[in-house]
């Protein structure tokens, strides 16, 4: 039998928590041996992948059509990129090949903008070839980040990225909004976790960005956690790759862009750290790799007996998987607890018990992930049972996330209480602040230092709340209401 130990508890430590639910319950492997690259084994990819496949619905439900760009960027194309995104730190240069040196080098992909965008310019000719919209997914991205962390910061990491042309500014402004109900409808809806929508503050913007906005969410840890972000490009990259089109005149026009980019692996992190509790990982029920995990009870010293149960088990299987559900039936060597305790620890959301009391009755177990609360079901209700339960485990998901969520913003009206609230409080503190514009960047900067690394993430997207008072950095009016929390 393996091992089996149990986990730190996740109030008390956090980080440690993380790191060994990443590990336990296969999420990632992080021997590869190269600082910031990772193994992906079944578990972790298979969720990673509905990540994805959620992503790609809702893309192309709202009329984006995919398309593959290779993995690497010409020297000469992000050069052209430099003055608005200035990736060139961060990546990592292909210079040779045998031992010969390359004659032009190329880069690893560090975002997609400057090899689509030299693309778009040979594609898009005219008024008919609007809107443009496209994405690409399922590849990795590659940025020579300081500070790794599984799942939060990496070398290299699963990429998203939708590409959008418009004919005018009012289009691209539509998308944005349209971005935001993806996000909302993937986040939200389907993994469930809650998140504050900003307008990016003009200094903490994408450079290439006129404006850049980002649904956050809050980590346990108090650490702010990007999920996505949509910039309104304007026509700045169209200048720089020459983007034009012919209009309804005739006339030779740039066009307008956007940009929408969920972060796969931040996403995954918070449906990890927001739903799993101390007995390991809790997934919503449509996002886990294996729904409903069968446990026969073998306690019986007769063979017969045993043989019975399993059988019985085997068949539930066969019925549960007609329905359409991912199921399995563990008739590993472990005994009954370490079974349960193994799928707990992998957020397996229904696990049903069967022994010779139960194969008698005509009857199962049936136990919540979530609270783990046990329920006697009959197995001829087998089908409306599951549909139950599972929506009740959702329910409760969901429901969790939100109390935790609500909890999560202060309000702070001097430097000192907001101070201290970072020091005790693990989530957003809202403060009266002077600028979003390039002006508030002192203040921001100051704040930073004074508070130990809290980022102003910006304001509300929509409605955006009104101020009143004066900024608690520099005392000069307030213009808005910005929430600050520390970030990874
Ligand atoms: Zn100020």
């Amino acid at each position: 039998m393996a091992e089996q130990e149990g986990i730190t508890v996740k109030k008390e430590n956090f980080s440690e928590w993380f790191s060994q639910v990443v590990q336990k319950a296969n999420l990632a492997d992080i021997r590869f041996g190269v600082q910031g690259f990772v193994v992906y084994p079944t578990w972790g990819f298979k969720i990673i992948r509905r990540i994805y496949e959620y992503l790609e619905e809702e893309l192309e439900k709202d009329g984006h059509e995919p398309f593959w760009f290779p993995t690497i960027v010409k020297k000469s194309d992000l050069e052209k990129e430099k003055e608005h995104a200035n990736f060139t730190p961060e990546v990592f240069w292909v210079t040779k090949a045998g031992d010969k040196n390359l004659d032009e080098e190329f880069a690893l992909k560090p975002t997609g903008e400057a090899q689509i965008y030299p693309i778009y310019s040979l594609w898009i000719r005219s008024h008919q070839d609007l809107p443009f919209k496209a994405y690409q997914d399922r590849m990795f991205v590659y940025r020579n980040d300081k500070q790794t962390r599984p799942f939060l910061r990496g070398r290299e990491f699963p990429f998203f990225e939708s590409h959008d042309v418009f004919a005018t500014h009012e289009e691209g402004l539509k998308q944005v909004k349209k971005d935001f109900e993806i996000s909302t409808k993937v986040l939200y809806d389907k993994l469930k976790i809650p998140f504050v929508l900003f307008k990016r503050p003009q200094w903490d913007k994408f450079k290439g960005a006129v404006d850049t906005y980002t649904p956050d969410t809050v980590m346990p840890d108090g650490k702010r956690n990007q999920l996505a972000s949509t910039h309104d490009l304007g026509q700045k990259f169209a200048k720089a790759y020459d983007i034009q089109f012919l209009d309804k005149n005739g006339e030779k026009q740039y066009v307008w862009q956007t940009c929408y980019g969920p972060g796969i692996i931040r996403i995954a992190a918070a449906i990890f750290g927001i739903h799993g509790d101390d007995n390991g990982l809790i997934l919503p029920f449509d996002i886990a790799p294996l729904q409903i995990v069968i446990i026969p009870v073998l306690f019986s010293k007769k063979k017969t007996e045993n043989d019975k149960v399993l059988k019985k088990c085997l068949d539930i299987k066969d019925k549960i998987e007609k329905l359409g559900y991912k199921v399995k039936v563990d008739d590993s060597d472990n005994n009954p607890g370490w079974k349960y305790h193994n799928w707990e620890l992998h957020g397996v959301p229904l696990r049903l018990e069967i022994g010779p009391r139960e194969v008698k009755a005509g009857k199962a177990t049936l136990v919540e992930r979530t609270e783990r609360k046990k329920f006697e079901i009959k197995i001829k209700d087998l089908d409306k049972e599951i549909k139950k339960h599972a929506k009740s485990l959702d329910n409760e998901i969901k429901k969790k996330a939100d109390d935790y969520f609500k909890n999560n913003t202060r309000v702070a009206n001097s430097l000192k209480e907001l101070k201290e609230m970072l020091k005790k409080h693990k989530g957003f503190v809202k403060i009266p602040f002077c600028s979003d514009d390039f002006d508030g960047e002192k203040c921001a900067d100051k704040l930073k230092d004074e508070t130990d690394g809290g980022n102003v993430c910006g304001v509300k997207a929509e409605r955006p709340e009104k101020a009143s008072g004066k900024c608690i950095m520099c005392g000069k009016k307030a213009k808005c209401i910005v929430y600050v929390a520390k970030s990874y």
